[in-house]
C-alpha cells in the first residue's frame, strides 16, 4: 500500500508533524518576520526532485518544513504588521488536519450531512451578527474574500437581469455598470471579467477626504450612465479598506441604493470582524440593509486560509444563480428540505472549510472574540501614540487597528521613494513586516496592520525602533547622493 504508508512510518510520521507544528507556534517569534527572495536558489533545491526515486516518508516532510521555515512570510509572526493574514489558531489547524483526513465532501448534502448542518448552523449566527434574520439568511464558505465578492456579483447580475441566465449579456439591451469606491477591492475587476462583464462595467467612485466613497460622486455617475444608456445594477461598499481601514457610509449607500433599485453589497472581508464588539458595532451600522455580505474567518478570526464567508438575506438567489440538475449526483436532497451545496456555490466538489471557523468559535465563543480584537484595537492606539512621540505622522482615521504614517522628521518624510525605502529597511531587517500603499489613490504612506492574537505591547516598540532605525539608515544613505 505505497500511499497508506506501513504502519511504523507512519507513526513517525504524525509525531515529526505534531513536534514541526508544535515547535513552529512556539519559536516562530525567533524567526527572521521575512525570507530573502532566491528564486535560484529555491530552483535549484527543487531540480533534484525528478520523482524516479522514491523518497523517505519522514525525510519529504522535513525537506518541506526546513523549505517554508527559510522561504516564506511568516505571517504567524506576532511582528507581521501586515495584509490581514493572522496566524492560525490552534482549533483551526485542528480542524484543517481532521478535515484533510476525513475529507468530507460538501457537494452533496447526503454525502455529509454534519459537516453541511454546521455551515448552515454558521452562515445563520454571522448573518445574525450582522443584523439579518437568521431563519432568511442564506450563504456560502468560499475559498476567500475574492470567491465572495464574485458570488456576490453573480447574485446582483442574476436577480437584476432574469434573462442572462439563459442569454447571457447578449439577452441584455444595455450595458450593466456597477459602483464601488477608489478604495474597494480589485477582486471585482477580476469578477467583472470572469462573468463576462468586461473591466469597464467597474465605476470606481472617488473617495471624500476621510477615504469614504463620494456619494454626490455616486449619484452623478448613476445619472450620467442612466442617459447614456447604461444599466447601473449594484453598489458595492467596503467596511474596512484594505489600504486604511475605512469604512463607507452605509446607511446612506443602502437608502441610495435602495431608491436607485440597485443591488447592495457590503465587502467587509476584514472589518466585519468589528460587529463582535459591542463598542465597534456601530460603525458597521446600515449593514442590515445589504442584499448581501463579503466576511473572511481567515482574516480577523485567524482560522487557517481560506475560509471566505458569502451571505445574503435572499434565501432564494443562490439557488437562482447555481442551480443545475445532474443523473450523476445524488438526490436524496430534494426531499429532505435540504439544499446539496453544489447548486448553491461556484464550486462543486468542496472542502468542509466551516470546520476551522466552528470549532475555533466553539472553543473562543463569541467572548473570546471579542476580548482578542478590543485588545488588538487598543494595541492599534498604542501604535498611534507611539508613533506621534517619535515623530512620524499618523494621517488615516478608522477605529480599526491599521496605521497609515509618514516620516515626520526627515525632510523627504512623504515622498514615495523615502517610504519604500524605510518599509524595505524594515523588512530586511528581518525584524518585523510593514509595507507601503496609497491613500485616495496618490498619497503614498506606510501601512502596518494587527491582525494577529500574538501581538502584544512590547512588539509595537520593537516596530518602532526598527522603524527609527530604518529611517537613521535612509537618511543616511539619501545624504550620500
Ligand atoms: C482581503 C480582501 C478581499 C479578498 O479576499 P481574499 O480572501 O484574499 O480572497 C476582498 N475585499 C477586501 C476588503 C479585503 O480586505
Amino acid at each position: 500500500m505505497i500511499l497508506k504508508l506501513n504502519d511504523e512510518t507512519r507513526q513517525r510520521l504524525w509525531q515529526q508533524l505534531i513536534e514541526t507544528i508544535e515547535r513552529y507556534a512556539a519559536d516562530v517569534e525567533q524567526l527572521n518576520v521575512a525570507p530573502e527572495l532566491k528564486r535560484e536558489e529555491i530552483r535549484a533545491l527543487l531540480a533534484s526532485f525528478d520523482f524516479t526515486q522514491p523518497l523517505d516518508a519522514v525525510e519529504a516532510l522535513r525537506f518541506a518544513t526546513e523549505g517554508l521555515l527559510k522561504y516564506q512570510v511568516h505571517t504567524p509572526h506576532p511582528r507581521y504588521f501586515g495584509l490581514f493574514n493572522p496566524a492560525p489558531a490552534t482549533m483551526g489547524i485542528a480542524a484543517d488536519t481532521l478535515v484533510a483526513a476525513f475529507n468530507p465532501q460538501l457537494a452533496a448534502w447526503s454525502h455529509s450531512p454534519l459537516a453541511n448542518e454546521i455551515e448552515r448552523h454558521l452562515i445563520r449566527a454571522f448573518g445574525e451578527r450582522f443584523g439579518y434574520d437568521p431563519a432568511m439568511t442564506d450563504g456560502t464558505f468560499c475559498s476567500g474574500g475574492a470567491e465572495a465578492n464574485q458570488t456576490a456579483l453573480i447574485s446582483a447580475i442574476v436577480d437584476r437581469f432574469p434573462q442572462f441566465d439563459e442569454e447571457g449579456l447578449r439577452g441584455l439591451k444595455a450595458q450593466p455598470v456597477f459602483y464601488i469606491s477608489a478604495q474597494g477591492h480589485h477582486s471585482f475587476l477580476k469578477a467583472a471579467r470572469f462573468c463576462g462583464l468586461g473591466t469597464n462595467a467597474v465605476r470606481w467612485i472617488t473617495t471624500d477626504a476621510g477615504d469614504k466613497m463620494d456619494v454626490a460622486s455616486l449619484e452623478a455617475q448613476i445619472r450620467k450612465d442612466r442617459t447614456d444608456g447604461c444599466a447601473p445594477f449594484m453598489v458595492v461598499a467596503t467596511a474596512g479598506t484594505t489600504s486604511s481601514g475605512v469604512i463607507d457610509d452605509l446607511e446612506q449607500l443602502a437608502r441610495l441604493a435602495a431608491n436607485e433599485s440597485l443591488w447592495f453589497h457590503v465587502d467587509a472581508a476584514w472589518g466585519g470582524a468589528a460587529a463582535l464588539i459591542p463598542e465597534l458595532r456601530p460603525i458597521l451600522a446600515g449593514i442590515e440593509h445589504a442584499d448581501s455580505i463579503t466576511f473572511d474567518a481567515h482574516k480577523w478570526l485567524s482560522v487557517p486560509m481560506g475560509a471566505g464567508i458569502y451571505l445574503t438575506r435572499h434565501d432564494n438567489i443562490l439557488d437562482r444563480a447555481c442551480r443545475i440538475t445532474t443523473d450523476y449526483m445524488p438526490h436524496d436532497a430534494a426531499g429532505m428540505g435540504v439544499i446539496d451545496p453544489y447548486t448553491h456555490s461556484l464550486q462543486w466538489s468542496r472542502r468542509f472549510i466551516g470546520l476551522k471557523v466552528f470549532l475555533s468559535l466553539a472553543v473562543a465563543g463569541w467572548k473570546g472574540y471579542e476580548i482578542l480584537i478590543k485588545e488588538q484595537t487598543a494595541l492599534g492606539n498604542l501604535l498611534r501614540q507611539q508613533l506621534a512621540i517619535h515623530e512620524w505622522k499618523v494621517v488615516n482615521d478608522t477605529p480599526l487597528p491599521i496605521v497609515c504614517f509618514l516620516d515626520g522628521k526627515s525632510p523627504a518624510g512623504s515622498s514615495a521613494t523615502h517610504l519604500d525605502a524605510i518599509a524595505g529597511e524594515v523588512v530586511k531587517s528581518g525584524k518585523a513586516w510593514i509595507s507601503t500603499t496609497r491613500l485616495n489613490n496618490k498619497m503614498p504612506v506606510l501601512r502596518a496592520c494587527l491582525t494577529n492574537y500574538k501581538t502584544q505591547a512590547e512588539d509595537i516598540l520593537a516596530l518602532i525602533a526598527a522603524l527609527d532605525e530604518a529611517r537613521e539608515g535612509v537618511n543616511a544613505a539619501e545624504q550620500r547622493h
